[in-house]
């Protein structure tokens, strides 16, 4: 494949774009691996984000009934309409998948929650995982490849310093594991870094993020936010530089959440953060 993809690319008077965050995987074998990992049948469509040269669309195609492949870059797109090269059963649209309607996406997917596979622009992981956090609704589940830093923030404990506002939010709405490490010698151009392949279970909700209860999503980003901002500052400094409400009425707040003013953002878990929201809340009503 991947004297494939650069002939490809040469012949066609495309240069893998940088600012696409185009690195395609050149081996059949690993494009396979990370198929088998999702687990298809002929009876599921699945959602793959960035179809780029079609590797990890080929095999995708062998284990669904119906592959819809969303491409930002005119110029790939243009590429599999003239040769005609991607199965019958892909379904190929230009998109970018930050401007994506999920609700059509669902909807193209016999309306059942998207099954999502990626091999992600790197430069897009962050907007793309909060864009998932957001539609969580819509998702059965996300089998991504990444930045192997930005997946072991992702995986993060609290009290270190990969636990941040991504974890937390994450965890919220999905459970994250880990499926394999992938080096840059599996990709044309090499990327400078490792990557990772994680898979995110949105559907059912994990009973740790059930077990939450109710609380406002987007009072708890901007806590979360602005705590971890000011890391190396106090829980309470920090929560003050959100200018929700006056420190006094916070330092209440975090009494009555059992913690102490003094405590770091890192080092408090994804209930206490959802429960100081829920206190913050009702002051601000
Ligand atoms: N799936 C292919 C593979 O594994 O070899 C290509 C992966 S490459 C890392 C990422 C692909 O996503 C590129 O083809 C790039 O053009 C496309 N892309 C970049 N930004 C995108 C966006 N916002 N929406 C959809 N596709 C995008």
């Amino acid at each position: 494949m991947y004297q494939k993809s650069k002939t490809l690319l040469k012949e066609q008077g495309l240069a893998a774009s940088k600012k696409l965050g185009q690195n395609f995987l050149v081996h059949e074998h690993t494009a396979q691996r990370i198929v088998d990992f999702v687990e298809l049948s002929k009876e599921d469509t699945v959602l793959e984000i960035g179809v780029g040269l079609g590797a990890l669309t080929r095999p995708l195609a062998e284990a669904a009934g119906q592959v819809l492949g969303l491409e930002a870059d005119s110029g790939i797109i243009r590429l599999h309409e003239e040769q005609g090269d991607l199965p019958e059963n892909v379904h190929l649209m230009h998109q970018d998948v930050l401007k994506a309607d999920y609700d059509e996406l669902v909807q193209l997917s016999q309306g059942k929650k998207l099954k999502i596979i990626a091999n992600l622009p790197y430069s897009i992981s962050s907007p793309f995982l909060f864009q998932l956090i957001e539609q969580h609704e819509q998702i059965d589940f996300a089998v991504i490849m990444l930045q192997k830093e930005v997946a072991l923030r992702l995986l993060a404990q609290p009290g270190t310093k990969e636990y941040g506002v991504p974890t937390v939010m994450l965890g919220t709405v999905a459970t994250v594991k880990m499926l394999m490490h992938v080096g840059p010698e599996e990709f044309h151009p090499r990327p400078k870094v490792d990557s990772a392949v994680i898979r995110l279970s949105f559907d059912p909700l994990p009973e740790r993020a059930a077990a939450l209860g109710n609380f406002d999503r987007k009072l708890l980003k901007t806590i979360v936010s602005s705590t971890f901002g000011q890391r190396r500052k106090t829980l309470l400094n920090g929560l003050a530089s959100a200018g929700l409400l006056s420190k006094d009425v916070l330092r209440e707040c975090i009494n009555e959440a059992e913690l102490l003013p003094s405590v770091r953002a890192e080092q408090l878990t994804l209930e206490t953060f959802v429960r100081l929201a829920q206190i913050i809340k009702t002051r601000l009503a």
